[in-house]
């Protein structure tokens, strides 16, 4: 009998025995040290940093909810880009670059893994991508169950249009704050036909009821417009727009204390833009605007953003077809770092008053 002869099943079962096998004989002869299951984050003062299956952090990926406090989740989207295409590859690159990624944040101190359960629980999974409004509608299903479940999801785009799809599930129960970092508003109207694309997110979710535009700050604005009026609604609906003029002139720890000001203490949710970084520090993004914040400013924003109550966050817009150094996804995984950090500070505040939200 040959292979040509057997069933899918039969060939199925028959490859199971010979692993189950050829796995035992391996033990048995000593030969491999193999890690059996992958069940939680990996060591790196037992095992190197470069080994393993690379999720997240190399965290666990599950999707046992129950057992998760903050979820990375990765959203392979770039349906709703407007010019360079790729972020659909953002979230395998982080992932790759983000074991560089070690425990504790020397700057803080914060150690989030040992604060908090987190996990990696996979991409958002799309099966309608060639459809803008069909995928959306699934990526929101998708975050609606983990937040049913309780756990605070990290996502990781994607272009900027998943945001909406996130705020969709989480932002249901009331509007939240926003924090955003982009050399962009996002709060553009219809554009080409379409009501939905990675500049308008933030305009639908206020239209949706989902973010409160008076407790919205926008840090890094910059760049060419299409017209002049482009990013009116920013400014009529009452969002405080700091452009990087501004921020340049006053600082990042003025940037983060407005943003404390504006946001005060209800819940909100935090978006990270690469582009709102110059290109010099992440050149692999959709639509790169020259002139924008360094690494270390954003960096030393976020962590002054602690005490804020963040009920997620992203990070949207590494294409890392335009990448070619591969640059971004590094700088993209420091600052899910800090991302994550900020969102475990919150998280243990709340511990002491742990509601599940309603389902
Ligand atoms: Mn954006
Ligand atoms: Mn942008």
């Amino acid at each position: 009998m040959t292979w040509r002869d057997l069933s899918f099943i039969d060939a199925i079962e028959l490859l199971s025995k010979h692993e189950a096998y050829s796995q035992s004989a391996r033990k048995e002869a000593g030969m491999i040290k193999k890690i059996e299951s992958y069940p939680e984050l990996a060591d790196p003062q037992l095992q190197p940093r470069y080994t393993g299956i690379p999720t997240f952090f190399r965290l666990p990926h599950t999707m046992r909810l129950d057992e998760v406090d903050i979820g990375l989740v990765g959203v392979p989207f770039d349906g709703g880009v407007t010019n360079r295409p790729g972020a659909r590859h953002g979230p395998r690159d982080i992932r790759n670059q983000s074991s560089l990624i070690r425990k504790v944040n020397q700057a803080t101190g914060v150690a989030p893994f040992d604060l908090v359960r987190v996990a990696d629980l996979g991409d958002a999974w799309i099966e309608r991508p060639f459809e803008l409004q069909g995928a959306l509608a699934e990526i929101t299903a998708f975050f609606a169950t983990i937040h049913a479940a309780g756990v605070t999801p990290l996502s990781v785009g994607g272009d900027h249009s998943i945001s909406l799809a996130v705020l969709r599930a989480i932002g249901k129960n009331g509007p939240l704050g926003l924090v955003q970092l982009d050399a962009h508003c996002d709060t553009g109207d219809d554009y080409l036909g379409s009501r939905f694309h990675h500049g308008a997110p933030f305009r639908r979710a206020v239209e949706e009821g989902l973010i409160d535009p008076k407790r919205t700050i926008q840090i890094g604005i910059r760049g060419s417009l299409n017209v002049a009026e482009m990013w009116q609604f920013s400014y009529g609906s009452g969002m405080r727009v700091v452009s990087i003029e501004e921020f340049y002139d006053k600082g990042w720890r003025w940037a983060a204390e407005e943003a404390r000001k504006v946001v005060g203490g209800g819940s909100a949710y935090l978006s990270f833009d690469i582009d709102s970084l110059d290109p010099v520090y992440a050149p692999g993004t959709g639509t790169p605007e020259p002139g924008g914040l360094t690494t270390l400013e954003a960096q030393r924003l976020i962590r002054d953003l602690g005490s804020l109550d963040f009920v997620g966050a992203d990070l949207v817009e590494v294409s890392p077809p335009f990448d070619t150094s591969g640059v971004t996804s590094i700088t993209a995984a420091a600052i899910l770092f800090e991302l994550l950090c900020v969102l475990a500070q919150a998280r243990v505040r709340r511990r002491s008053n742990v509601t599940r939200p309603d389902v």
